[in-house]
């Protein structure tokens, strides 16, 4: 089974979609693979910071 896990910028005005295991969160989040303690890979879903940009463009 795959783990994903999801990183949001604390303090972010963004809403961040995290309740997906795929990176379509409006951010473009990165896709990191990350070793786990069972020694299976489990996916780390790095969000990026929005706050600004989103609300220029509406
Ligand atoms: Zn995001």
């Amino acid at each position: 089974m795959t783990n994903t896990l999801h990183v949001v910028p604390v303090n972010d005005l963004t809403d961040h979609d995290t309740s997906t295991t795929e990176p379509d969160c409006l951010c473009g989040p990165e896709v990191r693979p990350t070793a786990q303690d069972d020694g299976t890979v489990g996916w780390l879903l790095v969000h990026h910071s929005l706050d600004g940009w989103e609300r220029a463009t509406g």
